[in-house]
């Protein structure tokens, strides 16, 4: 069906959708109903006092509270996705020239944050291929790089929590120890953890959580994330204007709202609960590697893995390209006939999947379509 000049969008609707990048996005019914409720223009200002974070009615004051204590931190507010509250902590703590320490499995918005907030970027290297992983002890060394390169320590260390590639977890209260040896404050990305597992920043060390509520807090297709600190850090985090004094300075008075806050304070008690299921969602990830492994697929990153995001190498996959008249978009076509879709159009050689909140019958409906790929054609 069409609209305007598009086609609307069909594809958790009718497929097992495995991209990596939307399976934990994904509303709930209710979700939705909450959404169109809102989808006006500025509709979360009804009773707006000046702050958006401070909102009662929808309760968006008492929604961030819990979260506070849901990601064991103390104070929370809302941003445009993961990067503007990553940029919030690198533009607050820094000063243009200072330096900033991230891993070498950062996602480019921390690259392009810390370029923005004209950061000198130092790399904690991951250990390569085929596992990809990130040492903790390398912050330790990167530290004592900026120091006796620039002369001071860094302003702050970046780690990517779950990295968006392989699906690594780092031990983050590993690196936080490093960094509170070194006095360097640590902003922990939760883009791919927070929302899906259990993320608690006080065993964890951070200092400050990024999160991406669009892609692991069900919050649906708009646009939102949140950044939550310790006391230490949130006077100055979300600091307020010298004019406008209820407007936080940092998210430019006012961050993302309507639907999409709405969507989040909706998907929340969802959220809540899901996380307590991960166990039986690395059992599943596991399960779906292991069949792969057997067909011939090569998983990269830390095995075995941890996480619903994998990346496998596909030779396999890649031969059968040579051959199949729809060349290297073979693939793409013989998943969606099966009922797969979120393999990236084009890819054969090498490809990420996520298996998040599919049922153990779709996991082994998601084997069996490779297994039926390979079979026919290989
Ligand atoms: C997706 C992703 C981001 C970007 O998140 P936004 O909410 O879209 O800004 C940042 N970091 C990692 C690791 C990601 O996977």
């Amino acid at each position: 069906m069409k609209v305007a000049e598009f086609e609307l969008r069909d594809r958790d609707e009718d497929y097992i959708n495995i991209n990596p990048l939307q399976t934990a996005g994904k509303t709930y019914a209710d979700t939705r109903k909450a959404i169109i409720s809102y989808i006006d223009g500025y509709s979360v200002c009804d009773w707006c006092k000046g702050d958006l974070c401070s909102i009662e009615k929808p309760p968006v004051k008492k929604f961030l509270e819990d979260v506070s204590g849901f990601l064991g931190m103390d104070s929370t507010i809302l941003t445009n996705g993961c990067r503007e509250a990553k940029y919030s902590v690198l533009h607050t703590l820094t000063e243009h020239g200072d330096s900033v320490v991230v891993d070498g499995n950062k996602h480019y918005t921390t690259y392009v944050a810390a370029e923005r907030a004209g950061l000198k970027i130092y790399e904690v290297k991951s250990s390569g291929h085929p596992e990809f992983k990130i040492e903790p002890e390398g912050y330790a060394e990167a530290f004592e790089k900026v120091k006796a390169e620039t002369g001071r320590l860094p302003k702050v260390a970046v780690l990517t929590h779950v990295d968006g590639s392989y699906g690594n977890i780092v031990d983050s209260a590993k690196v936080s120890g490093i960094c509170r040896d070194y006095g360097v404050p640590l902003l922990l990305n939760t883009a791919y953890s927070s929302g899906r597992m259990p993320v608690d920043g006080k065993k964890l060390g951070a200092d400050f959580i990024a999160c991406s509520c669009h892609k692991s807090w069900a919050a649906g297709g708009g646009n939102i994330g949140l950044l939550a600190t310790t006391d230490e850090w949130s006077d100055n985090l979300f600091r307020q204007s010298t004019e406008y004094k209820v407007k936080t300075l940092e998210i430019l008075g006012c961050s993302t709202r309507g639907s999409s806050t709405l969507a989040l304070m909706a998907s929340y008690p969802h959220v809540k609960e899901r996380v307590k299921r991960w166990d039986t969602e690395v059992e599943n990830a596991r399960w779906l590697v292991d069949e792969l492994e057997r067909l011939g697929l090569k998983p990269l990153g830390v095995q075995p893995t941890e996480h619903d995001l994998n990346f496998v190498e596909s030779d396999v996959l890649y031969e059968i390209s040579q051959t199949h008249k729809k060349k290297n978009f073979y693939l793409y076509h013989e998943l969606k006939r099966r009922g797969v879709v979120g393999v990236k159009a084009g890819l054969t050689k090498q490809f990420k999947f996520s298996t998040y909140g599919k049922s153990r019958e779709q996991v082994e409906h998601l084997a069996w379509a490779f297994k039926d790929i390979i079979e026919k054609f290989g």
